[in-house]
């Protein structure tokens, strides 16, 4: 065991060196104005089995933001919520094949509800069916949820983040209102929309991530106690969008060439979650033209590679 230990930290070291020059060939994403204060060359990655301490290289204290992470997380929590009759009669179970943001299948398809929770119109359908009261109420219920699948009880957002992206919101909220007018989301937009971007800002490192990769690779179970946190249902459900789904418009290469259950986000942030094996944490700003962390997806690529993570 203590081998295999040491041997974790030597190949992480190894594999982040030889990816680390793939920065400079990608771009740090600046439609939302604060992602572009980001350093492109920070590069960190952690991973956690459950049985000791998770193991990490680079700048591994760095905080990120969630970003389109979050959208596996408050997927789990509307089906803890309402279950999976209600969440579905919302959003679809299909992948695209369309940019993240895209609006086009909205109005093309019969009924015009988005094909999945993974890009922004169904994430936002989801945000929309989190219980509580008030936006105040419905956000803390995401960050506990998270807290817990993480272990971190300290996890809470970034405020400067959310606030640039609510402003420079108009594509998100165009699809907010579109799905309000055909009766996908009900209620106050601009309440959803402050809600949506502060659960983007949630702000973690790459060993929370690896965490929460580890509950969601183990059945929804916290990372540190192993109590259950989820149904085991929820856990496969999500992680089987994380399949389909979650690298956006690259998900069937990355399904072909890592075959890890993974989503990323535009702030460069990758989870991964192998199936009772590990959870995977990744933090690589520089991102290339599809929204992903390119540093990240070498890094899946190779973590598969050398320990045969690929689920096929
Ligand atoms: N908050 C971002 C948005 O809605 C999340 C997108 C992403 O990470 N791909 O545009």
């Amino acid at each position: 065991d203590q081998q295999l230990l040491c041997k974790y930290e030597e190949d992480l070291r190894k594999m982040v060196s030889e990816t680390k020059e793939l920065t400079k060939f990608g771009q740090v994403a600046d439609y939302i104005p604060a992602l572009a204060e980001a350093d492109p060359d920070d590069v960190a990655v952690a991973i956690y089995d459950g049985r000791n301490t998770c193991f990490s290289e680079g700048n591994d204290e760095q905080l990120f933001t969630l970003q389109s992470i979050s959208k596996v997380l408050t997927l789990a929590l509307a089906l803890i919520d309402h279950g999976e009759e209600t969440v579905f009669a919302k959003v679809g179970m299909e992948p695209t094949g369309d940019p993240f943001n895209s609006i086009s299948k909205l109005e093309t398809q019969v009924p015009s509800k988005p094909l999945n929770p993974m890009i922004n119109a169904g994430a936002l359908a989801v945000t929309a069916l989190i219980k509580g009261g008030s936006v105040d109420e419905k956000l803390t219920r995401i960050l506990e949820f998270v807290r817990l699948l993480s272990g971190n009880s300290a996890l809470t957002y970034n405020d400067k983040v959310a606030r640039s992206e609510w402003e420079s919101a108009d594509l998100n909220r165009s699809l907010a209102y579109f799905l309000r007018q055909h009766g996908i989301i009900e209620g106050d937009v601009e309440k959803l929309l402050e809600l949506y971007t502060k659960q983007c800002a949630i702000e973690v490192t790459c060993r929370d991530l690896a965490k929460i990769g580890y509950s969601l690779a183990y059945d929804g179970i916290h990372p540190d106690t192993k109590e259950p946190i989820m149904e085991r249902d929820i856990a496969r459900l999500v992680k089987t969008f994380m399949v389909t789904c979650g690298m956006y418009n690259a998900s069937g290469e990355f399904a072909i060439r890592v075959g890890i259950p993974a989503k990323s986000g535009v702030s460069g942030g990758i989870i991964g979650a192998v199936p009772y094996r590990l959870g995977i944490g990744i933090y690589s700003p520089s991102l290339d033209d599809k929204g992903n962390s390119l540093v990240g997806m070498k890094l899946l690529e190779k973590l598969s590679k050398k320990y045969q993570l690929s689920i096929f």
